[in-house]
Order: structure tokens, then sequence, then C-alpha cells
């Protein structure tokens, strides 16, 4: 036994001396600018698509992204011998739409629309409606005072009280959160008066993506346009500020509602690839980005050159230079998953999917590194000495390992400023909730989440293309991840869970 524990001690200190003196810098230089401009423009080319979960365009990127995984030597990291891990999505399509009051048809798109969120499926006869007002309740205001809502049909303006002064962004939010309120008290169905009734047409109208089939009853979701709220509240050319003070409470009414919907089963993946470690590869470092977005809309295209071809090439790249140095018998000591994930824009889908079917131990999995958008420059940062930097999101989180080792590679190789604003709890978007990660995180598995800010500009547009990239500090960047990457996957000990998420 003895003996054997010696010849393991003597195995494992030969490793670390060939991990010390690997050319990890020259390993580093395959994550250049040319070859990451090359892939990026490849993944957000026009024939792309943009990218959408479930869509040719995804299903070509994946196709894409799998080539290449098989063309360096990956593994195949899905399982049967697969590098696509796909999984379901379910979307709603409406097939029927008939709404009446007082026996009178109304029109899709001039009376009415529907919340694409939430379609639901039967039929409705509803003599009795309750009035609420902006339908808002917080600290300071309750609508709801004195209405006994559960089991009815209740109306609610789109908005928020005037006293309320609120970002555009957070009246947006409200319609979302009333519809939530509204759900907790138990209504029977929503209506929701509108500005502007966004909804042209129905034919064709389809529901949001999902990939877990919703066992519950949906609640149905009305919008409505002001002249008929008029109808329903007895009054008379009223604006939605002049109705907010019209008497909330019971309104008698002859409304009747029928909605058919239809399930469309499609279906997406995650593509994975694994390079084997040497004397730890039962235990694994992930290294993620998401290569799905936006699609097109009508003819145009949202390119997501930035979020998140950037992220996905940089996750490719990442897999070429550990692959080279495996060549030069500089193979990991654990196990490196390269995984692309779909269904990011959805919500979270293909990493939310991979957690709860995934390919390995989670227990054993040191970290995931996730890139969602490298290749560009903030809007904030308008001089080139502030430029030089990338926001790192979850340093303070599960493992106290994390800032040590990445702050560590950074200063010592590509030397950027590691911006942590976004760990700050008080800061309102919440990014650490925000990509793939999180699915991770949930689980206990440290992770770091690389992201250069991109939240103006032209996040989730069209114009979010290959030329705005800045692909040298792309480059930069995406390296800083590698010797992160390099480290958690050569040291001695994965990286110690010692945090609680909270
Ligand atoms: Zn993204």
């Amino acid at each position: 036994m003895k003996k054997q524990f010696l010849l393991m001690g003597l195995l494992a200190s030969s490793f670390a001396m060939a991990q010390k003196s690997a050319p990890v810098e020259k390993f580093a230089s395959v994550i250049s600018p040319k070859e990451l401009k090359a892939k990026l423009s490849v993944l957000a080319a026009a024939d792309m698509e943009g990218r959408e979960t479930a869509m040719p365009g995804q299903k070509k990127a994946a196709s894409y992204i799998e080539a290449f995984f098989k063309k360096i030597g990956l593994q195949p990291g899905a399982g049967e011998g697969k590098y696509q891990m796909p999984y379901p999505v379910f979307q709603d399509s409406l097939s029927k739409s008939e709404v009446s009051l007082d026996n009178r048809a109304l029109t899709f798109g001039t009376d009415y629309a529907l919340n694409i969120s939430s379609l639901a499926n039967g039929n409705w006869t509803v003599d009795n409606i309750v009035y609420a007002g902006y339908g808002w309740q917080d600290s300071t205001h309750n609508s709801y005072d004195n209405l006994d809502v559960k089991g009815k049909w209740i109306v609610v303006l789109e908005g928020l009280p005037k006293d309320i002064k609120a970002h555009p962004y957070e009246i947006y939010k409200s319609t979302f959160n009333k519809i939530n309120i509204a759900k907790k008290l138990g209504v029977a169905g929503i209506i929701v008066v509108m500005n502007h009734l966004q909804n042209h047409s129905a034919k064709g109208l389809k529901g949001n993506m999902y990939i877990k089939e919703n066992k519950g009853v949906a609640t149905p979701l009305l919008q409505i346009s002001d002249a008929l709220a008029n109808k329903i509240l007895q009054t008379s050319g009223k604006s939605i500020e002049e109705l907010s003070v019209v008497k909330t409470g019971d309104y008698a009414t002859n409304l009747h509602v029928e909605l058919e919907k239809i399930t469309n089963h499609l279906e997406s993946s995650n593509v994975i690839g694994v390079l084997p470690g040497t004397d730890k590869k039962g235990e694994y470092v992930f290294v993620t980005g998401h290569y799905d977005h936006l699609g097109k809309r009508d003819s145009v295209i949202y390119f997501g050159a930035d979020d998140d071809g950037s992220g996905t090439t940089s996750v490719m790249q990442l897999a070429q230079a550990f692959v080279n140095a495996k060549k030069k018998g500089f193979g990991p000591r654990r196990s490196m998953i390269f995984m692309t994930v779909s269904g990011e824009e959805k919500g979270l889908f293909g990493s939310e999917y991979y957690s709860e079917h995934p390919t390995i131990n989670l227990d054993s999995a040191s970290v995931d590194l996730n890139i969602d958008m490298d290749g560009r420059i903030d809007t904030e940062r308008k001089t080139p000495d502030s430029t030089n930097y990338i926001y790192v999101i979850g340093h303070d989180k599960l493992s106290s390992d994390l800032q040590k080792i990445n702050e560590a590679e950074n200063n010592k190789y590509t030397h950027l400023v590691l911006d942590y604003k976004f760990d700050d709890p008080k800061d309102p978007n919440r990014i650490y909730y925000r990509s793939d990660h999180y699915n991770f995180a949930k689980k206990g598995i440290p992770i770091l989440f690389f992201y250069d800010g991109m939240l103006k500009a032209d996040y989730h547009q069209p114009s979010d293309t290959v030329d705005k990239i800045d692909f040298e500090l792309m480059s930069k960047r995406a390296q800083m991840v590698f010797y992160t990457a390099w480290d958690i996957a050569n040291r001695d000990a994965m990286l110690v869970r010692d945090i609680p998420l909270n």
C-alpha cells in the first residue's frame, strides 16, 4: 500500500511539474482576434437567421458548433455518442378566439387582443366583473382594498397610479407584476385596459415558448381598448387616467369569452464536447455560453453577434486552446466540458434542462465559467483608458477560491480591470440571475460569469452585428477566461464550496 501511495505521489507531482512548465501563453494565443472573427462571422451571418431556439437557424448553428467540436477531437458529451443533447420545447398557438359583449361580437385587434405570454383554453360566460383600478399592491398602495375578487373576472388599467414615479421599464414590468398579483388573489380571468392594443391579428398568434408542460389551468388574460372599458364600466369617452377615478367594485356585465389553443411540440439542443482529463478526469470544469438568439421578426434578422455569438465563439476557441495543449502533452488534469446551450433568450431553457438532466455528477464539477457577451464596450465608457475591462459576476458567491484564482491569473497575464459592479446587492439589474450560469449556481457549483455590460446600445436589436465587435479586446477577455479555466482544471483541489448562495 505504502509503495503505491508513494508512486501516486510521484505521479501527481510530476503532473504538477509538467503543468508548471507548460507554455500556457502559447496555448492561449490561438484565442486570437483573427480566429474569433472568422467563427463569429459564420455564427452571426444572415443565413443563421438570428439562431432562434427551435427554429432552423438555431439548428444550423448547432451543426456548425458540433462539426467544430468533432473536427478538433473533443469527445461527444451529450451521451449515446452524441454532441447534441435534445430537449423538448412547447409553444401554444391560438386556434380560435371569440369574444362578445351583450351578444355583440368584438373585433380582435380593435376591441381586444390576447397576451401571448398566457394563452388559455376555455369557454366563459361572465355576468359580474370586478373593477380594481390599477390592480396594484405594494407597501403604499392596495387597489384590492375591500374588494372580493376570488373566483371572479377583474378589469384593471395598464400602468401605475400617478404618484408612483417609475421608469418606463418599471411601468412595462408592472403589467407582469399586476397579473401575478391578480393570480395570487385567485381571480378567474384578467382584463387589462390598454392605451394601445399590441396585437393586430389573431391569425397565427403564438405564445411564448416553454419547456415544462403547465399542469395547472392557465388564467385567461385579455387586453381591451379604453373604448370597450368604457362600455363595461358604463361610462363614456374616458381615458385610462380618467377611468382611474371611477368607482372600483362589482359591475354587472354580459361578457362571453371563448378561446382555443393548440400546443406545438418543438425541439432544441445543447451542444456538448468533452476533453477528458488526466489524473483527475472524474472531476470537471464547465465552460459555457449560449448560442441562441432572438431569430427574425418579419424579415428583420436579429444577428446576435455580441449576444451571445461572442460567448459561443469564445467557448469554441477555448476548446481549441485546451486541445492544442493536450496534443503537446499538457492535457488538463480535470475533464473539460465545453457546452453551448440554447433557449437562453426564452428563459434559460438549455442550461435548466442540462442541470436537471446532467451527463455527470454535478458534485464533481469544480466550476462553471460562463460567457454571455464579451465582444463590446458598454456605452458608459467613453475614454480609451476605461475600456480595458470586463464585468465579473459571482466573485463573492459560493466559493472563496473564485476571486483569488481569477485575479491571480488576470494579474499574471491579461491585466484587465475586473469590474464587480454587478455583484453589488443593490444593483437593480440582477445580472447574477439572468444567464445560464445561474442554473449551475442553483445546484451549488461555483460560477463566474463574464460579461461586457452591453445593456443599452444595440442590446436585443437587429444592430447587434459583427462589425461592432472589438476583437482585440474580446480575445484578451477570452484569454483571461482561458487562464482561469487552466488554473482550475490543473490545481490540486476542486474549488471549495464555502459560501452559501443567497
Ligand atoms: Zn445573452
